[in-house]
């Protein structure tokens, strides 16, 4: 039997719908409808791992798979011998620390002396190493926010993504550690076979994520204005220009990139473009 690519995804949680999403948009087919921890998929040499995301980073070091998508913030906190391939664009969030809204403290400096409940004891004792503050870590798996308020710590890190759980829990963020999202992790010694495996989706998961951050753009223009909205395009070449039937006017194609749409858009409109449709790119390759 020819080489598989062994990935591991989270079995459920935050990023399973995310790393589902990419692996389908890449053109790979698994279906995990009955709960099974391994599928091997229908079209391309790869078999899906369904894992706690914490497990994620020592099962990719020690090969039980050979790569697998998990927060960078899970692999910074692990620590383990793993290559970084890649960021993958979800799962998006931030470690914080963060102190009651109402309180003595107000400050990160004044944490010396005083105890901060985490589930990310490693990045946290790092950070305050760095800072050069005294502060007891009082490691915790789960629900940490609730910590200050039972009086099991007087601050927290933790993630945060929208910050609704730390207003509910009337707790304020006052430092950021980390910024995080789902990244792709390697083991160190593929063998060459599935080095080629990871290339072809590599070369997939560009293309996905090439089209995410671009957009199609169609207008029409009068053709005196032609040159001054060319310019405004890059396009992945030229714009493609085609006449229209209405003497005097052009349709003009090209692809835009999503940070400077609103931008582009305005300016097109006030030199003089028309009926400016965008559509969505789903698979880009250059
Ligand atoms: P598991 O059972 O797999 O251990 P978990 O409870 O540790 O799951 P989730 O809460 O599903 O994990 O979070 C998984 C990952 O999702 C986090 O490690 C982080 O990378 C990302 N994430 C994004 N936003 C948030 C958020 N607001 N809170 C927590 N994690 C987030
Ligand atoms: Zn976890």
């Amino acid at each position: 039997m020819s080489e598989t690519l062994r990935i591991a995804v989270q079995k459920s949680g935050r990023l399973y719908d995310g790393s589902m999403k990419l692996l389908k948009e890449c053109g790979i087919e698994v279906s995990n409808g009955n709960n099974q921890l391994r599928v091997i998929a229908a079209n391309f040499p790869v078999e899906i791992f369904f894992l706690r995301d914490d497990d994620i980073p020592e099962y990719v070091q020690d090969a039980v798979a050979d790569i697998g998508f998990v927060g960078e913030n899970v692999v910074k906190e692990k620590n383990k011998e793993v290559d970084t391939i890649e960021k993958l664009g979800f799962g998006k969030c931030r470690l914080s620390i963060a102190i009651p809204k109402t309180g003595a403290l107000q400050s990160i400096s004044d944490l010396n002396g005083k105890k901060i409940a985490t589930s990310y004891p490693f990045i946290l004792s790092s950070f305050l190493k760095e800072k050069n503050i005294q502060a007891s870590i009082h490691e915790i798996s789960g629900s940490v926010e609730i910590a200050p308020k039972i009086g099991l710590a007087d601050a927290i890190c933790d993630l945060v993504s929208s910050g609704s759980t730390l207003f509910t829990n009337e707790l304020k963020e006052i430092e950021t550690i980390l910024y995080s999202e789902s990244i792709l992790i390697s083991n160190k010694k593929l063998s060459a076979e599935k080095k080629i495996i990871l290339e072809s989706l590599q070369f997939r998961l560009s293309a996905v994520k090439k089209a995410k951050n671009n957009k199609y753009v169609l207008l029409n223009a009068p053709n005196e204005k032609l040159d001054t909205i060319c310019q405004l395009l890059p396009g992945m070449k030229s714009p493609t220009i085609l006449p229209l039937a209405e003497e005097g006017w052009s349709s003009v194609h090209s692809v835009i990139s999503e940070t400077d749409f609103w931008n582009i858009i305005e300016k097109l409109k006030s030199n003089g473009a028309e009926g400016i449709l965008v559509i969505p790119i789903e698979k880009m390759i250059v």
